[in-house]
C-alpha cells in the first residue's frame, strides 16, 4: 500500500510544519500501520490561524468582493477536480474507503457537490429592495442586505472527510466568511491537502486555514471558546455537539451542528422489490460509517420471513465482495480505527445480550488483513427499545425490526432521539409520500429517490442537529441579515 505525503498546516497563506516540527502518525485502517505523518498543531499554531482568519475578514475586502470571490472558489473547485486521483488515494488510504466508495461518495460526490454550491451562489440575494413604506409619518425606502457572519471554525469528522470539508469550507468561503478548518485526528491529510490546493489556487492569506492535531478536542475547543470566531460549523457526534453548544454559549456565537443518525428504511408490504440487495449495500457502504445511512430496517410483519430469507441470501453472497483494497467494485473496507472497531464489536455483543438474533456476521474479519475489519452484520428480531436500535453504532451493523401497519412503522421510525435521514419503498408512491411527510427527519427518500445532493439543504431534526448545509440554504447559514431604511426626506 502506498505511503501518504506529510499533512502540513496551512496558515495565513503558507503551508508549513507545526511549531517545533512536531508530527503524529497517520494510521492506515487497512493495515493498522503508519501510512504517513501529520503536523501536530500547538495552541500557538491554532492561535495564528484564528488571528489570520480574523485579520483577513476585518482588514481585507474578501467579504465584499462577491464576483472575485466566486471566481476564485470556482477555480479552487476545478483544482480539486483536477487532483481527483490524489484525493481518492487519500480517501482510500487514510479514511479506509473502498475503491467503489472512495471514487463515488468520497471524492466525485464531494466535488460535484462543491460545484453545485458554486452554482447556488448565483441564487443568493445579497441585497433586496423591500420598497417604500410610511410608518408613523416617516417615509422610508428599505433594503435587506445579506452579509457574511465573520470567522468560521469548521470542525469535521473522519468518515467522509472531503465531503464534509467541502460542504463547510466552500459554503463559508462563497458567503464571504473566512475559515479555520480543523479536520478529525484520523483524517488530517484530506484537510491539509485542501490547504495545499488553496495555496495553489491563490486565496488571499488568512482567508482559509487548516490546523491538524492528534488531540481531538484542543484545537476545536480553542475555536469554540475564542470570541474572535463568530461561527462554529460542526459535524460529528451528538455528545461532542452538545458540549460545543454549551461552551459556545459563553461567546454567543452561531453554532451549526450536523450530528449522528439512526435512520430507517421502511419497506411497505406492496414494495415491488423484496430482494434486499439495495438495502444491504446501503447498510454496508463504507462499513456503515455514514451518518444518514439506513441502520434500522423496518419490514411488515406479514412479509417478515420473506425479508429475513432475502437478507440472508444477500449477506451470504456479499462475503467475498468486500475488503479488497484494489477491487473497484468494493464498497466496503475497514472501519476507521481500533477505537471504532472496539466500539462496533461492543455493540455486536450487546445486541446478542439484548436478545436480537444474529443473521449474518458478528465477528472481526481477520482474514481480510491486519486492519480494522468487521464482518457485515445483520441482527433480526430487533425491537426498537433495544440499544442497538436506539444508539448510533457507525459500523456495518443493520437492525431489522418488524412492524404491524403504516401507523406502527411511523411510530417506530419517530421513536428515536435522532432525525437525520430515512427511506420508504412502496408500490404506491403516494402512500409512501404521505408517510415521508410524517417522519421527523431532514432528508427522506421515496422509492430510491436521491435526497442528498449538493444543491439541496441537508441537516437533521431532533438530536441529529440544527442548521442546514449544502444548497443555497447552506451558504445562507453563513450570512446574517441587515436592514437599512433610508428616509425619503434625506434624499
Ligand atoms: P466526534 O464528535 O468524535 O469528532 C468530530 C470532530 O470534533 C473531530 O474533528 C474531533 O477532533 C472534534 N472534537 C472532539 N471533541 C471536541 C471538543 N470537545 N470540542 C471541539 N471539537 C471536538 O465524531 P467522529 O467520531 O469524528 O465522527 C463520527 C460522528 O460524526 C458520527 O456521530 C456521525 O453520525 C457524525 N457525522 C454526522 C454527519 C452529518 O452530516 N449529520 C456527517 C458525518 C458524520
Amino acid at each position: 500500500m502506498n505511503q501518504l505525503p506529510e499533512a502540513r498546516l496551512y496558515i495565513d497563506g503558507a503551508v508549513r510544519p507545526a511549531e517545533a516540527d512536531r508530527t503524529y502518525e497517520n494510521i492506515c485502517p487497512w493495515t493498522a500501520e503508519v501510512a504517513g505523518l501529520a503536523a501536530e498543531a500547538s495552541s500557538a499554531d491554532v492561535e495564528q490561524a484564528i488571528n489570520a482568519a480574523r485579520r483577513a475578514f476585518d482588514q481585507t475586502d474578501w467579504s465584499q468582493q462577491h464576483a472575485e470571490r466566486h471566481s476564485l472558489v470556482k477555480k479552487y473547485m476545478a483544482l480539486l477536480r483536477k487532483n481527483r486521483d490524489q484525493l481518492s488515494d487519500i480517501a482510500r488510504i487514510e479514511a479506509g474507503a473502498a475503491l467503489g466508495a472512495a471514487c463515488r461518495a468520497h471524492v466525485d460526490w464531494a466535488i460535484d457537490g462543491g460545484d453545485d454550491l458554486v452554482e447556488c451562489f448565483n441564487d443568493i440575494a445579497w441585497q433586496e429592495d423591500r420598497g417604500r413604506r410610511e410608518e408613523y409619518g416617516a417615509v422610508s425606502d428599505r433594503l435587506v442586505l445579506r452579509e457574511p457572519l465573520g470567522v468560521v471554525g469548521a470542525i469535521t469528522p473522519w468518515n467522509v472527510p472531503l465531503y464534509v470539508n467541502i460542504g463547510k469550507v466552500i459554503s463559508a468561503l462563497l458567503s464571504g466568511c473566512t475559515v479555520v478548518l480543523k479536520p478529525a485526528p484520523d483524517t488530517p491529510l484530506m484537510g491539509a491537502y485542501m490547504g495545499e490546493l488553496a495555496l495553489e489556487a491563490g486565496f488571499p492569506p488568512g482567508v482559509f486555514n487548516v490546523v491538524t492535531s492528534s488531540e481531538p478536542a484542543m484545537a476545536g475547543e480553542m475555536l469554540v471558546d475564542d470570541s474572535r470566531v463568530d461561527v462554529i460549523s460542526f459535524t460529528g457526534s451528538t455528545v461532542v455537539g452538545k458540549r460545543i453548544m454549551e461552551r459556545g454559549a459563553a461567546t454567543l456565537k452561531r453554532i451549526f451542528l450536523e450530528l449522528g443518525g439512526k435512520s430507517v428504511k421502511i419497506i411497505l408490504d406492496d414494495a415491488p422489490d423484496f430482494s434486499m440487495k439495495v438495502m444491504m449495500s446501503m447498510a454496508v457502504f463504507h462499513a456503515g460509517q455514514g451518518c444518514a445511512l439506513p441502520t434500522r430496517l423496518l419490514v411488515p410483519r406479514s412479509r417478515y420471513q420473506e425479508a429475513v430469507d432475502a437478507l440472508e441470501i444477500s449477506y451470504g453472497g456479499f462475503s467475498g465482495r468486500w475488503g479488497d483494497f484494489d477491487d473497484p467494485e468494493n464498497i466496503m473496507g475497514p472501519v476507521i480505527s481500533k477505537r471504532q472497531l472496539d466500539r462496533v464489536m461492543g455493540y455486536i455483543e450487546l445486541g446478542q445480550q439484548e436478545g436480537a438474533r444474529l443473521l449474518a456476521g458478528g465477528a472481526r474479519a481477520s482474514d481480510k488483513g491486519t486492519g480494522y475489519f468487521v464482518q457485515p452484520t445483520c441482527f433480526v428480531d430487533v425491537t426498537n427499545d433495544m440499544r442497538i436500535a436506539q444508539e448510533e453504532i457507525f459500523g456495518p451493523v443493520l437492525a431489522v425490526i418488524p412492524f404491524d401497519d403504516d401507523e406502527d412503522a411511523i411510530r417506530i421510525a419517530n421513536d428515536s432521539i435522532y432525525g437525520l435521514g430515512g427511506a420508504i419503498s412502496s408500490g404506491n408512491a403516494e402512500r409512501a409520500l404521505n408517510m415521508a411527510r410524517r417522519i421527523c427527519a431532514g432528508a427522506l427518500s421515496v422509492n430510491d429517490g436521491m435526497s442528498i445532493t449538493g444543491d439541496l439543504p441537508f441537516g437533521g431534526f431532533k438530536g441529529s442537529g440544527m442548521g442546514r448545509e449544502w444548497g443555497r440554504e447552506g451558504i445562507e447559514e453563513f450570512l446574517d441579515l441587515k436592514v437599512i431604511a433610508i428616509g425619503s426626506k434625506s434624499t
